[in-house]
């Protein structure tokens, strides 16, 4: 059935039947009806030092690392949401910021939001949008974690601390950029997830980071495990008796593994290992195995163990010699230095060939031939 043509009460315009609304074209009914209502008059506490806002009780701090502007727009967002909702003529859908609109004031900000939503009554269900400018009153105050910032609080030091200063700087970037991931994915609800400082302990030769949080630098220092191998020793200091819970400092001790590439381990069961690259990636060192020849990933922690026995590199004895024969179960080489012949009893002899030159080492009276090409490629691929 053809619907006949109606006309609106108001305008007198004519519209389809199921296009009025109580007998009235859409844009008339408007005009006396709504679909949302603002339910109260908005307010926000905003951090004049970091920009954090306070929307009924509830801090949101800057996320690190992220736009102060970005920062503002989701305030005035999460405001807008709260404060406007659906009528009980209507349903709200949508809220939209006019960005070109903001304007900051002292004590407000004003905006101009597009809402976007339905009549009950309307049989065609057609989503209508409005424009509403808003006026939110505005707070400047400092906020907690400012606060504790000003004061100088801390709950944890962790202090980085390793054998050279290359090692303590690639210590220093994995935990400063562990930190800001972590207080990326704790989300922004935590007053306490701050850097309060980052200084230079010369008199123990490291770097000492000074957290706001101690769940933050536990979880840094868990990471920092897991991803890089570090040693982490915990320790606790009581700064204050309460009857509701003491209250302590903590100090976590961070060290990566003392290894540079070329180092021979010699593990606890007498394995013996090249370091091929001493930065572990997902908490483990790539390694050669002496005795076998073959390349492994082992578990850093298996080098922080007792009896674990490191020779750096430069210490090592060396002996410069020339491939003279190669099978399968044995190597001579001549040695370079006096022209005598060796016989290398080890089958791990990998990529070998004759008129070579290879460094021989001797680790507990056996002889072992230093996988060169290896540790060459590895260093070659670091520079480029
Ligand atoms: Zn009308
Ligand atoms: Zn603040």
């Amino acid at each position: 059935m053809e619907l006949k043509g109606m006309f609106c009460a108001e305008c007198g315009k004519e519209v389809k039947r199921d296009q009025l609304i109580k007998g009235l074209c859409i844009d008339c009914y408007r005009k006396s009806h709504t679909f949302f209502k603002i339910k109260r008059k908005p307010e926000i506490e905003i951090c004049r030092l970091c920009y954090a806002y306070q929307i009924h009780g509830k801090w949101t701090f800057p996320s690190y690392g992220r736009d102060y502007g970005d920062h503002l727009e989701m305030a005035i967002r999460e405001i807008l949401t709260s404060a406007i909702s659906s009528s009980p003529e209507g349903s709200l859908f949508f809220i939209d910021i006019d960005k070109e609109s903001m304007v900051f004031g002292n004590k407000m900000i004003r905006v101009t939001a597009i809402v976007g939503g339905i009549f009950k009554d309307d049989p065609q269900r057609r989503i209508v949008e409005e424009k509403v400018d808003i006026e939110i009153k505005v707070k400047f105050t400092v906020c907690p974690r400012c606060t504790h910032i000003q004061r100088g609080t801390f709950e944890a030091i962790i202090q980085l601390r390793a054998v050279s200063p290359s090692k303590l700087k690639d210590l220093q970037n994995w935990a400063i950029s562990t930190i800001e991931k972590i207080m990326m994915t704790r989300g922004m609800k935590s007053s306490k997830d701050y850097i309060l400082e980052i200084k230079e302990n010369k008199r123990e030769g490291g770097i000492d980071i000074y957290l706001g949080s101690v769940v933050l630098a536990r979880a840094v220092c868990q990471e920092l495990k897991n991803k890089y191998g570090v040693k982490v020793i915990e320790s606790r200091k009581l700064v204050k008796k309460r009857p509701d819970g003491n209250i302590y400092k903590y100090t976590f001790s961070v060290r990566p593994l003392p290894v540079e590439r070329g180092d021979v381990v010699v593990l606890g069961n007498n394995k013996k290992y090249v370091v091929l690259e001493p930065t572990p990636a997902r908490g483990k060192i790539h390694l050669y195995d002496l005795d076998t020849g073959k390349v492994e990933n082992l578990p850093c922690e298996n080098l922080w163990r007792r009896g674990v026995q490191i020779l750096h590199g430069p210490h090592l004895q060396k002996k410069k010699c020339m491939v003279v024969s190669v099978s399968p179960d044995s190597l001579i080489v001549m040695d370079l230095n006096d022209y005598s012949t060796i016989e290398v009893g080890t089958p791990a002899i990998g990529d070998i060939r004759e008129g070579d030159t290879v460094d021989l080492v001797k680790i507990d009276d056996t002889l072992y031939v230093l996988p060169n090409k290896l540790l060459e490629k590895k260093a070659g691929r670091k520079i480029a």
